[in-house]
């Protein structure tokens, strides 16, 4: 018998593993699905005759996500020793926009932009999925369809908040090649839809796939809640929201309607954010670097030795995203240079995710507490000795 809405609903969305990823609403055939933006994270919710077909079940990443079996899929080996941390990969770089706007709008050096302009210009899409602010509340996210170089740039930055960007999936029906940026549930999602047959016509539009690096994913509440004690402004009352505005690495500036503008240090409101409101799924992901896009992509910067502001660090995994990078650097459109793998163990938030995130795990799995599959153990990988986060200074003692 197949599964029914309801079936996803008891195993995932009750349970507290949907990532709000909006793949079910996005792939549904009968279109009975919504997503529910009355909460304070978005979940999906059936206003529709569900027909049982069982999809929705199959493209959920809530619950399982087969890592060994996409990995062979998608780069034709699993990963192997020294790959534990970031998963498959055949170059890491260190990058940046050449195109001053791009780079100025862009988060961390601009490349996610870059890259989709390029394939824009050459023809290799005609559309991408990807995170805006919601139009009529533009205190919160929304997924949007980017429809050219307007679209990027209006779409640049990251959002510190979940946003369904595959409920979209159901409009791709208007174009013939598309890309798709998301974060790491996204991507599991987009990874587990493509053995649907049922989804050929909809996967075989995917061109390539760019994967933010990902700590984590706040709430809704914890927008507002800085919304209203840190800038004194009530939600209703924004004009525009930024999570990364102005210099490397970008502040959350608010605009109220009223004209008042508050910048607040991203430093302050990342902690802010990620410790404390951190979603509940998101601290049982094993995934920090979207470790199954063709192209993964976060922040160069390092906190031990403050090098790399305002660049990216890029993970080129697949032959796809292999030949679409080498293409985008050639054209002049990317700046790259190689770095080791090391270097990047010690940036962004590693240490929360591959390392806190995994004990997290461990700890729910010892209490029978709901987890999701990966299909890989919870082990706790140590860095490379000189690799560590926050490996102490001469004359401090520690190894
Ligand atoms: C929630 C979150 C957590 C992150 N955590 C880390 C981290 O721990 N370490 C690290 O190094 N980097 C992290 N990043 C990635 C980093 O912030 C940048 O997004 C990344 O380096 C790409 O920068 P860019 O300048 O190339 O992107 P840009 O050129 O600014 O383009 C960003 C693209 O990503 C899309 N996007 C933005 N937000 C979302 C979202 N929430 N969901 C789906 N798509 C989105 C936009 O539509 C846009 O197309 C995180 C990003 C997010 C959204």
């Amino acid at each position: 018998m197949k599964e029914t809405f309801a079936d996803l609903a008891r195993s995932v969305v009750d349970r507290g593993l949907c990532t709000g990823c909006g793949a079910c609403v996005g792939t549904c055939p009968a279109s009975a699905l919504e997503m529910d933006y009355s909460l304070d994270e978005p979940e999906p919710c059936q206003t529709g005759e569900c027909t049982s077909c069982g999809i929705c079940s199959r493209v959920c990443p809530g619950a399982d996500i087969p890592f060994p079996e996409i990995e062979e899929r998608v780069f034709g080996r699993r990963r192997g020793p020294g790959e534990e941390l970031v998963g498959v990969h055949c170059r890491v770089l260190s990058a940046r926009a050449t195109d001053e706007e791009i780079l100025r709008a862009g988060s961390s050096g601009g490349v996610t932009s870059a890259l989709l302009d390029f394939a824009f210009r050459e023809g290799i899409i005609d559309g991408a999925l990807g995170a805006g602010m919601d139009v009529a509340r533009p205190y919160r996210t929304a997924p949007v369809l980017i429809c050219g170089r307007e679209g990027i740039l209006a779409a640049a930055q990251s959002k510190y908040a979940v946003v369904p960007v595959l409920s979209l999936l159901k409009r791709a029906g208007d174009f013939k090649r598309l890309a798709v940026v998301g974060l790491p549930c996204h991507v599991h999602a987009l990874r587990k839809m493509a053995v649907l047959e049922e989804l050929a016509s909809l996967t075989s539009k995917i061109r390539f796939v760019l994967g933010l690096f990902c700590a984590s994913c706040p709430f809704y509440t914890g927008t507002e809640h800085l919304l209203r004690e840190i800038c004194g402004i009530e939600p209703e009352d924004v004009a525009s929201l930024e999570y990364r505005a102005g210099k490397w690495p970008g502040g959350l500036r608010v605009r109220s309607r009223d004209g008042r503008e508050v910048t607040v240090d991203r430093h302050q409101y990342v902690y802010h954010f990620l410790v404390f409101y951190s979603r509940d799924r998101c601290q049982m992901c094993y995934d920090w670097s979207n470790e199954v896009a063709d192209i993964s992509l976060g922040d160069r910067w390092t906190p031990q030795t403050g090098e790399g502001a305002g660049l990216n660090t890029v993970i080129v995994r697949s032959e796809t995203g292999g030949e679409l990078y080498d293409l985008a650097c050639k054209k002049g459109f990317v700046d790259s240079e190689d770095i080791t793998l090391e270097s990047v163990l010690r940036s962004g938030a590693l240490e929360a995710k591959k390392h806190a995130g995994m004990y997290r795990l461990q700890r729910r799995m010892a209490k029978n507490w709901p987890v999701p599959e990966y299909h890989y153990p919870p082990r706790i990988y140590p860095l490379p000795v000189g690799e560590r986060h926050f490996a102490p200074r001469k004359g401090q003692r520690g190894g």
